[in-house]
């Protein structure tokens, strides 16, 4: 009966995703199609009946229909990367696309390679120096097949690779381009690296931004439109806290990674209320499994902390270390949210929130600064969710990370006396090292140092 109801729901969804979604959409529509074998798989396989598709999938489907729209409706299509909320853009009217959800959502079919390489037979860039989370989008323009936005922004952290990539995308399609430097020093009064300008260079360039967006839309920047945003994404915010508490619990009572959600939804919709949806429904069922003593794994026995983006060409690797080990990853570094709810009273409130916001995103706040951020995070990490063991798969492109995540994960063993592993790989390359290796690597490193 239930199974029939979500069928209902995807042949809807089937139906209006029909037809020619125009050029450069043609992978986003093999994309949204993907999602619907998906979400009917997953039904089939379910333990628990389900009545209607999940919020997190449902929500991907949404927004891929949004940006069609968009580009037949005429309105315009921002693309900006994955360490920003796109809730200024959502104020303006404009419909966000996080870049990444192109060149590394082709990662988990491994259609990226063909572009890869493609870019590769252009002369732009290799694998240990430029990343490839975008530059699978140079190859596909080249190939017409990579969605051109009408807006391009992005922030100078948290890499200088991706702040390239952009900057090539934007030379050659000519979109108009705002950019917004991150700032090293911290905003915290308690920090031995406070800097008491931090917040004014932030809001001074946000601000900064508006006209350039009011310009760009032809639009007024509405201050009654901003607030209820800003209202939105703190609401998002405090379910994203709840539940990263509640994941503190042992066993912990969600699947590995399953917080790579609120990252999706504050990544993709925040400051709309399907992020306010999609949190609260993350948070809820962590909620319930906590009150019936669940876990996640079934006898957990080890809780892995990943300081890192996950395997993206591998998406069995959580499920293999849950079966094999009874292991959960309890987050990687962009499903920790770490932004709590702000005070949004007053309009200055609400311009405060969003700067700060902005300051200590997923991946922004521990990689933009002293390696002092990043350690501190990893440290806090062990010590408040149990951890058993980290595993930190790491590239060569990933300069900043390369260079800070051995020293970290040294210093973290010294204090905390837990086992880490670093290990050479590209997230989004299955044929850098391909995914036994990798497996091999991590059995080796909990069999012989772990258990
Ligand atoms: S993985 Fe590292 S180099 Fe690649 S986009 Fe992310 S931060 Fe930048």
């Amino acid at each position: 009966m239930n199974e029939l109801r979500i069928e209902e729901e995807l042949k809807e969804y089937k139906k209006l995703g029909r037809g020619n979604w125009g050029e450069g959409f043609g992978l986003l529509k093999g994309m949204y199609n993907g999602f619907i074998t998906r979400i009917r798989d997953e039904a089939a396989e379910m333990e628990e009946e389900q009545d209607e598709i999940m919020p997190p999938m449902k929500m991907l489907l949404n927004l891929l229909l949004d940006l069609r729209n968009a580009r037949r409706e005429g309105r315009k299509i921002c693309m900006h990367p994955f360490n920003y909320g796109p809730e200024l853009l959502y104020t303006m009217g404009l419909v966000p696309l996080m870049q990444e959800l192109f060149s590394v959502g082709l990662a988990t079919t491994h259609i990226n390679e063909f572009y890869l390489d493609i870019t590769n037979k252009i002369g732009y860039g290799d694998n240990p120096t430029l990343c490839n989370a975008q530059r699978p989008l140079i190859g596909a323009y080249m190939q017409k097949a990579a969605p051109v936005p009408d807006l391009l922004f992005f922030l100078s952290t948290p890499c200088n690779s991706l702040s390239i990539t952009y900057q090539v995308f934007q030379h050659i399609t000519n979109v108009p381009l705002f950019n917004i430097d991150i700032p090293y020093w911290a905003h915290e009064h308690s920090s031995e690296f406070y800097d008491e300008r931090i917040m004014d260079y932030m809001l001074s360039q946000l601000k900064n931004f508006i006209p350039w967006l009011e310009k760009q839309t032809n639009r007024k920047f509405e201050i009654e439109k901003f607030q209820e945003t800003m209202n939105l994404v703190n609401q998002s915010r405090e379910y994203v806290s709840d539940f990263n508490e509640l994941l503190k619990t042992v066993p912990c009572p969600v699947p590995s990674i399953a917080g790579f959600g609120n990252w999706l939804a504050m990544t993709l919709r925040g400051g709309t209320s399907e992020a306010v949806k999609v949190t609260k429904y993350i948070r809820d069922q962590a909620a319930e499994r906590v009150k019936e003593g669940l876990g996640g794994v079934e006898d957990e026995k080890l809780r892995i902390a990943w300081p890192y983006t996950h395997v993206f060409f591998d998406q069995e690797l959580f499920k293999w270390l849950e079966e094999e080990f009874q292991a959960v990853t309890i987050m990687d570094i962009l499903g920790f949210y770490p932004v709590g709810p702000h005070d949004t009273s007053t309009l200055e409130k609400c311009y405060e929130s969003l700067a700060l916001g902005t300051l200590d995103y997923s991946m922004i706040g521990t990689c933009r600064g002293p390696v002092e951020y990043f350690v501190d995070f990893l440290i806090n990490w062990i010590n408040e969710y149990k951890i058993d063991c980290v595993i930190i798969p790491m590239q060569f492109a990933c300069k900043h990370a390369y260079a800070m995540t051995t020293l970290a994960s040294e210093i973290a063993r010294q204090e905390t006396g837990v086992p880490t592993l670093v290990f050479g790989c590209d997230p989004y390359d299955s044929r850098e090292v391909p995914s036994e290796t990798i497996r091999a690597k991590i059995s080796e490193f909990l069999n012989q140092i772990v258990l």
